[in-house]
């Protein structure tokens, strides 16, 4: 201990001793893994007390910079700054006594060590001597340090993207999936994972660490997806740090957190596109199987048809007969209706395959509702159910054959009847849209899952007692609107109940169409 003794009176090997421990102290603190600057702080602190100066400054080339890391310690505070090499700061002439020893490694000088006191003569000759001689592995612990802080961020900011990489490839997973995973390899990947949260905003819709909280010390980054800003990467840390790159954050976390938002918005723009190729071939799947059995349906129907004229002919001819007894009389009454229900399937086969010849004229499509509408009030009055019809004013007149486009309307509210046994509301409207004029036809009613939504165009395709249903009302339906070059949508929710909306062409359309086919 040199406790008794003044600082001109310690003996030389003493003194060689003591910067022997220093370097040793040094060393270790060198082992933990600490931050960059937490680091340099340390080692400030344990400069300023072996030398009992007054202030210490610490100045050090940034790699590949022209700039210079500049910590500045007194016995009271710590401060960390970024600089430019040729930056000139005022001489302060409270120290008296002043030391500067340059830090090399090899022959490159990287810094400068300053040590600083308010008295005079503070630095002995054989205590500058042994400076210099503990400056050289003092370049070589710090230089090291900062090769390995700067490693350690790297592999932080791999396993990261490795991460984000993996979440991608496993099989099956969502959008929602590698969101929620990539949040949680935020505060991993950053200086201080203990004090660090993290939140991904995308489409208003947000993904964040447990107990996530805004704050003053926070660095973001847009997710922007084919130009157009759809969200945010945000980390936050909950307490104040040393400020050093972009506040307390490292320029490697600024890139860090911009190769995220831009991984993520290349991720979400494949999910997005994935999404809409499956949309598209279930569609033309769906398209396609309608369009062979439509071929299949309209084969069966034409072979029917003979048979069954036939049939009905010869039964309406031997009911004539005078002769015939009583029973086979009823018999064949029985012949002549059953085959009359078969005729009626085959004609609607026939619709569906779109092989009914059609007699299309100009047409008002709210007069046509309102006429259609008629026959069904009482029916919907019996079963507790409210009509309400809304037409839209002026709107364009189509092309279409105005019994078939009445067995639409029927059909439709047939069905919207027969999903609310209990009552309900049935809303007709009319609107005008762009280049077509919209019939919606909208129900209270059971409504339909997903498995269902997906038949309900397929013929036979019902969910109705025998004698309730016989599944073709909507493949007549669509047979129909496909025929009038107009299309048909449906929304359903269980429970909640459904929309149908059938549109069609305005006039004006179908004649631009046929000119630019001329
Ligand atoms: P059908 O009415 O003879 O069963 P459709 O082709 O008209 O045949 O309808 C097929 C199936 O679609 C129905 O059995 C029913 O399950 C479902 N469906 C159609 N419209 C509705 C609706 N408005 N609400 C609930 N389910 C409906
Ligand atoms: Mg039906």
């Amino acid at each position: 201990m040199q406790m008794g003794k003044t600082k001109a009176q310690t003996s030389a090997s003493d003194l060689a001793d003591k910067f022997q421990s220093l370097l040793q102290q040094i060393i270790e603190d060198s082992t933990i893994n600490l931050p960059w600057v937490d680091y340099l702080s340390k080692i400030s602190k344990t400069l300023i007390e072996f030398s009992r100066c007054d202030a210490i400054e610490l100045q050090l080339e940034k790699e590949k910079r022209d700039s210079c890391e500049l910590i500045r310690r007194t016995k009271k505070s710590f401060h960390f700054d970024i600089i430019s090499c040729t930056h000139d700061r005022a001489k302060e002439d409270i120290y008296k006594s002043i030391a500067v020893i340059p830090i090399k490694v090899g022959n490159h000088k990287v810094g400068h060590l300053q040590l600083m006191s308010r008295k005079e003569n503070f630095f002995t000759k054989d205590e500058m001597a042994l400076y210099e001689n503990f400056i050289l592995p003092l370049g070589l612990v710090l230089s090291n340090q900062r090769s390995q802080a700067a490693l350690r961020e790297r592999v932080k900011e791999l396993t990261c993207l490795y991460g984000i990489a993996q979440a991608v490839e496993k099989p099956g997973t969502s959008l929602d999936d590698i969101l929620e995973s990539t949040v949680n390899l935020i505060p991993p990947a950053w200086q201080y994972p203990e004090i660090t949260q993290g939140r991904i905003t995308l489409n208003g819709q947000c993904y964040a660490t447990p107990g996530f909280k805004a704050g003053p010390y926070k660095q973001t980054a847009d997710i922007v997806v084919k130009g157009k800003k759809r969200g945010s990467i945000e980390v936050v840390y909950r307490e104040k740090k040393q400020n050093i790159d972009e506040g307390p954050f490292l320029e490697e976390e600024r890139h860090l957190i911009n190769t995220m938002a831009r991984e993520l918005a290349l991720i979400i723009d494949r999910k997005h596109s994935e999404l809409e190729e499956q949309k598209l071939q279930a569609q033309l799947r769906h398209a396609d199987r309608l369009a062979t059995i439509g071929q299949l349906a309209s084969g069966v129907a034409h072979e029917l048809n003979e048979p069954l004229t036939n049939i009905l002919g010869f039964a309406q001819l031997a009911q004539k007969d005078p002769q015939l007894p009583q029973q086979p009389q009823q018999d064949m009454e029985k012949i002549i209706n059953a085959s009359l229900h078969a005729r009626e399937i085959v004609k609607k086969l026939l619709i569906f395959s779109r092989q009914m010849p059609t007699r299309k004229v100009k047409t008002n499509l709210n007069e046509l509702i309102k006429d259609g509408i008629y026959f069904l009030e009482s029916r919907c009055k019996k079963e507790g159910i409210e009509v309400v019809c809304s037409y839209a004013p002026d709107l364009p007149e189509i092309i279409v054959d105005q019994a078939q486009l009445t067995q639409v309307l029927i059909n439709l509210a047939v069905n919207a009847i027969q999903a609310m046994p209990g009552g309900g509301k049935l809303e007709i409207s009319t609107h005008t849209a762009g280049e077509h004029v919209s019939l919606v036809i909208e129900d209270t009613g059971a409504g339909m899952d997903k498995e269902i939504l997906d038949q309900i165009f397929l013929p036979f395709f019902t969910t109705k007692d025998v004698g309730e249903g016989t599944g073709l009302g909507l493949s007549v339906v669509h047979g129909i609107v496909t025929s009038h070059g107009g299309s048909i949508t449906v929304d359903s929710k269980v429970g909640m109940g459904t929309t149908f909306e059938i549109r069609l062409p305005k006039i004006e359309t179908i004649e631009s169409i046929a000119a630019e086919v001329e």
